[in-house]
């Protein structure tokens, strides 16, 4: 199947498709239960699954509703316009590339108009859909947050609304929200979030450098090394694992080799937040904070919240004594650390990190 893209939603259509019969000649439709157990079966790996229908919204909803499929649907598209605008429309509102949807429908008619305006695209005739689930590309490697990746995305829409309509400031915003941040050091169960995270947040990702699962695996079993998973919630729900922190303590130096957070969390003020944890508990350690940059043609964000956060260019000891200086397209910005106030948009919780810190010269 070579470099096959795994499908991010299925859009569906609803007559004939989803459920059996056509709702305004018939308005009691039914759903076979084999449909229902290839929503279930997709939801539960975290491929999202949308409408788009050429029916009346309200008695097309109420049916949805009727059959227990609602839940389990984000942005339906329910109304008599084209059906590659309302695909257009769910893959813009979620932000993904169009070769990661699939819609599926009984009418050749319907597929060939999606084809036609968005031909990457995949579509399936209905008859397909019970076997949807035995094909490779609707089989995305499973995290711990594919089983609640629809709710998060659910809360997310919940929160944009609320945003829209709030009258004050981003940071009076912010406070309504009661976001909590975790920090806790990495398990074994949480390495392959851990490895998509540093494969998936080219943004606000320090060094692009791709940590396999082996590789963080090795970091766990390192006492010189930490490996740390954020999470992130608020009064709408949970982000889940968000961001990863990869941490070398040394004595006079904290080294942090790479720290990444998804960029659904930027205007939150994820990235931060977390520097300035890492800044306060380093001042705390009596250490000074160096952080590998390696400068990637997305990144320019990291640069601006390592800069805005007083990391400098500044070339200092310490960091020669640990061999990190020089190595090829890595820089070492680095800051000699002062205590941090507690942030005023979260209320962070995290390891003290007041055990013992092993030292030692290798980097
Ligand atoms: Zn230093």
């Amino acid at each position: 199947m070579g470099d096959l893209k795994t499908v991010k939603c299925v859009v569906w259509d609803l007559d004939n498709t989803l459920w059996q019969g056509t709702l305004v000649e018939d308005p009691e439709v039914v759903l076979v239960e084999r449909i229902r157990s290839v929503v279930e079966t997709l939801d539960a790996r975290g491929i999202l699954q949308s409408v788009a229908s050429k029916n009346d919204h309200e008695p097309a909803w109420a049916a949805l509703e009727r059959l227990g499929l609602g839940e389990y649907l984000v942005l339906p598209q329910i109304s008599w316009g084209p059906k590659s605008t309302a695909v257009r429309v769910i893959a813009d509102r979620l932000n993904f590339a169009y070769d990661t949807v699939a819609f599926v429908d009984d009418l050749p008619n319907e597929r060939a108009e999606v084809a036609f305006h968005l031909p990457d695209v995949r579509c399936y005739p209905a008859a397909d859909a019970p076997g949807l689930p035995d094909r490779p590309e609707f089989q995305p490697t499973i995290t711990v947050d594919s089983r609640r990746r629809r709710a998060m995305y659910q809360a997310g829409f919940h929160r944009e609304r609320a945003r829209e309509t709030f009258a004050g400031t981003d940071e009076d915003f912010l406070r309504t929200l009661d976001i909590r941040m975790s920090i806790v050091q990495a398990t074994e169960d949480q390495l392959a979030r851990v490895e998509e995270l540093t494969l998936r947040t080219s943004q606000m990702n320090a060094t692009g450098v791709h940590y396999s699962a082996e590789t963080l695996r090795g970091f766990l079993d390192d006492p010189g090394h930490e490996v740390f998973v954020i999470s992130m919630s608020d009064r709408f729900g949970s982000h889940g694992a968000i961001g990863v922190v990869l941490l070398h303590r040394h004595r006079e130096v904290w080294h942090l080799k790479l720290l990444a957070t998804s960029c659904r969390v930027v205007s939150l003020g994820a990235g931060a937040t977390l520097l300035r944890w890492l800044i306060d508990r380093s001042a705390r350690a009596g250490a000074h904070l160096a952080a590998d940059f390696r400068r990637t043609d997305r990144n320019r964000m990291m640069e601006v919240a390592y800069r805005f956060a007083g990391l400098t260019d500044e070339d200092c000891a310490c960091v020669r004594a640990i061999g990190i200086a020089g190595r090829d397209g890595i820089e070492v910005l680095h800051i000699r650390p002062a205590p941090q106030p507690a942030p005023t948009t979260m209320t962070v919780e995290a390891p003290g990190l007041g055990g013992p810190v092993v030292s030692g010269a290798t980097p």
